[in-house]
């Protein structure tokens, strides 16, 4: 984990003229608070630890905010009107022992991509967004695979404009040493070397990725009309309060399995303009959407997505009902979402077979072997839960995957419960399709169900006699693509629910959402430890998601009475439903913390206390 920080803040910062006579540029106010203080905050709060700013123009600033601060270390560049950002980069070699996340002074920007970053396993990252129309925008080259080629303010130097500078970086210390001896040649003919240009030279030499979250609410203030921008458009968006601070919903902490807690924002973005659904401004978002969602566990020339009006059934009924032709499908089930396919697979007359597997230990890959080389008919498909809610277990899927590699099986994953936190890469692992919903770790509102598959599958499909006429894949699939529609009325407002949910996921990342919710889910199994409530799955089998608790062994228990009694409390929570054994459940997902874990457990002692 990255807890170091340098920003680099010697710069005039004279475009802003008589703001900057007296103080550098980082002092400038947003919101009654200089922009480089609420990132020296955000910063910390993000669990970083030390803060070393690079400082040059006014640098007493600095030093003054460096007492209030003790994370704070200033290393002054003395020759700042003469050098450029690499210069004062260099200067910091000897407090730079470890990698680091770098910043610039002047920016505003949503403290979420710091987590995202921070999260990102790879060590060396350059964050990038969106097209901003700022009017000052370093544009980044990148090629095919998403490293680095070039960086230039003039579009005319690149071959293609992926993506623009924030001005927030993740760099390895091997990559700054790297920075750093091509900075010592550089220098000597360039003094103005930016720090931008030795990434780029550095990415001649090592692979350096480039992330880029589209909508990103971020600005660099450099003139006034930055300075207007970020106040009018920025500001509010990175405080997402403007409507809400007048008309706040109130908030309850949901600790059932979906819908999960949303953010104010998600809630909010419901409200818009009517519109109907057959508007090429509408096929625009439901496409934008679509693409989207792929990109969260596959590559946009491989796969696509098909988006359903419905909850995620409505997308597990499609998939079971529309993608197995002549051949069988054998269902894995452990626990009431593999039986609910089951379920669906009877009632349509397909033809299956279940493997039951224990609710509470991993699934067997002999069995499942065993159950596709023992079918009497051939089986061409298998269906597996990835995260079983009703247990809380995680299933293996890549060693299911890999099994069906091997026999030549189409893989269907219900990842309703896992989609959006739990990490999937459908080209690496060999899923041909993955199935999830809005409302659940996407954090957005309940009501649409979607399908990412292969564009190849979906497309053999159109062979295929329907046996649904609602939730035909095909016919969904090739409707959207061809008509920007869904073939029946959308959900629309839930519609630019998801758009916003999604924008909220790309800028926490994946594997920062899955952090904060294993923070969450951690808080919850200690504090159930100190509560003497015991889990029914093994802990190492856990998705770290939802778990199934027994229930307290106490004669005046009621689950009813804990509920109700939550429930005033403004906290939701879920009945058990597994096998003999009485039970109920905790989710961690949604917009929630491990405070909101915290603030569960001590109500919870209230209540077993009273019993
Ligand atoms: C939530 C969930 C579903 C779908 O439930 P809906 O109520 O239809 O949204 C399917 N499978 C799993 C594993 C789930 O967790």
């Amino acid at each position: 984990m990255v807890k170091t920080a340098v920003i680099l803040a010697a710069g005039l910062g004279s475009r802003l003229k008589e703001r900057t006579v007296d103080k550098p540029k980082g002092f400038v106010e947003i919101g009654g608070v200089p922009i480089v203080e609420r990132s020296v905050r955000q910063l910390i709060e993000s669990g970083v630890e030390r803060i070393v700013i690079g400082t040059g123009y006014r640098h007493e600033a600095y030093d003054d905010l460096a007492k209030r601060y003790k994370e704070l270390v200033c290393v002054l560049n003395d020759r700042y009107a003469d050098s450029g950002s690499m210069e004062t980069l260099y200067r910091l070699k000897h407090e730079l022992k470890e990698d680091f996340l770098l910043l610039e002074s002047d920016l505003l920007y949503d403290p979420a991509c710091l987590g995202n970053l921070i999260a990102d396993p790879r060590p060396d990252i350059i964050l990038g967004s969106g097209k901003t129309d700022s009017g000052d925008e370093v544009y980044i080259e990148s090629n095919n695979k998403g490293f680095v080629q070039n960086m230039s303010k003039k579009a005319q130097e690149l071959h293609s404009l992926d993506a623009e500078l924030v001005g927030i970086c993740k760099i390895s210390l091997d990559t700054y040493q790297m920075m750093c001896s091509l900075a010592e040649a550089e220098m000597k003919n360039t003094p103005k070397w930016d720090y931008e240009y030795a990434i780029v030279a550095a990415g001649k030499r090592k692979a350096i990725p480039v992330k880029k979250i589209e909508r990103l609410a971020w600005c660099e203030i450099d003139t006034e009309e930055h300075l207007r921008r970020a106040e009018e458009h920025i500001y509010p968006r990175i405080e997402g309060k403007q409507i809400t601070a007048k008309l706040s919903v109130e908030r309850n902490i949901l600790l059932n399995p979906g819908p999960a807690t949303t953010t104010d924002s998600v809630k909010w973005a419901q409200v818009v303009p009517d519109i109907c659904p057959r508007e090429r401004s509408f096929g625009k978002l439901m496409e934008w959407i679509s693409e989207q969602l792929t990109l969260f566990v596959a590559p946009k020339d491989r796969y696509e997505t098909v988006l359903f009006g419905g909850s995620g059934t409505a997308a597990v009924e499609s998939v079971i009902t529309s993608v197995v032709g002549e051949g069988k499908l054998l269902i894995i089930s452990n626990g009431a979402y593999g039986e609910r396919m089951a379920e669906i697979a009877n009632v349509y007359e397909v033809d299956h077979e279940v493997l039951t597997s224990p609710p509470i230990s991993p699934l067997s890959i002999e069995s499942i072997e065993d159950a596709i080389r023992s079918s009497k008919s051939k089986i061409t498909h298998v269906a597996v839960v990835h995260n079983e809610t009703t247990s809380g277990i995680l299933n293996d899927i890549q060693a299911v995957a890999e099994l069906c590699e091997t026999y030549k099986v189409d893989l269907i994953v219900d990842a309703m419960s896992s989609y959006g936190a739990i990490p999937i890469d459908m080209q690496a692992s060999g899923i041909s399709y993955v199935i999830a919903s809005s409302n659940k770790n996407l954090q957005g509102m309940a009501g649409i169900g979607f399908v990412i598959a292969e564009r190849e599958k979906l497309l053999a499909l159109q062979n295929h006699k329907p046996r649904s006429y609602y939730l035909d894949l095909y016919k969904q699939y090739e409707y959207l693509k061809r008509t920007h529609q869904l073939r029946f009325t959308p959900p629309v407002q839930t519609l630019y629910a998801l758009e916003q949910a999604i924008i909220e996921t790309q800028i926490e990342g994946i594997e920062q959402r899955y952090r904060r919710y294993s923070e969450s889910w951690q808080t919850l199994i200690d504090g159930l430890k100190e509560l003497n409530l015991e889990c029914l799955v093994p802990l190492e089998y856990h998705s770290k998601i939802i778990t199934a608790i027994k229930e307290p062994e106490h004669e005046n228990y009621d689950f009813e009475e804990m509920h109700d009694f939550l429930y005033e409390r403004g906290i939701t929570i879920y009945p058990g439903k597994i096998g003999k054994t009485a039970s109920f459940r905790i989710a961690n997902i949604g917009a929630i913390t491990k405070k909101d874990m915290e603030r569960f457990l001590g109500i919870m002692k209230e209540y077993l206390d009273r019993l």
